[in-house]
């Protein structure tokens, strides 16, 4: 066996385990499902001051990005015309939402910039009504 043979081999020797510990992640996830999800929830509720830090580092560190894309969608709503503070402006989604952008932020602004073409900028009141009609 080639040098050039072995490699290949070891590659899908990895390959061939990393789709099964995929596979058994997943099993394991689906088994385990509850237990894993009350232990997160519990970790937030006892590291609440941690969580809050988090979230508001990385708010403050992505909302450039996020300021701009709101500037270049208006920064009103739609519907109503709230302008008064873009800040708590929601992106909804018109058609086949691939992701939440306020969450995915931290993406490529390329992949952020196609999920927000497909958005307009709604107010939380007029966001809560129009997911009300569905
Ligand atoms: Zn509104």
């Amino acid at each position: 066996m080639t040098k050039e043979e072995k490699k290949e081999r070891n590659k899908k020797w990895r390959l061939k385990h990393l789709e099964e510990k995929r596979e058994y992640d997943r099993k394991y996830y689906y088994e385990h499902r509850d237990e894993i999800l009350t232990y997160g929830r519990e970790w937030n509720k006892n590291n609440k001051e941690h969580v809050h830090r988090y979230n508001k580092e990385y708010f403050n560190k992505h909302y450039q990005k996020i300021k701009k894309l709101k500037e270049k969608l208006g920064n009103h709503c739609l519907f109503c015309g709230f302008s008064k503070e873009p800040k708590i402006l929601h992106f909804h989604h018109l058609r086949d939402k691939k992701f939440s952008i306020n969450r995915m932020i931290k993406l490529p602004i390329e992949e952020i910039k196609k999920e927000v073409d497909k958005c307009v900028l709604l107010c939380p009141n007029c966001h809560a009504i129009e997911h009300l009609k569905k």
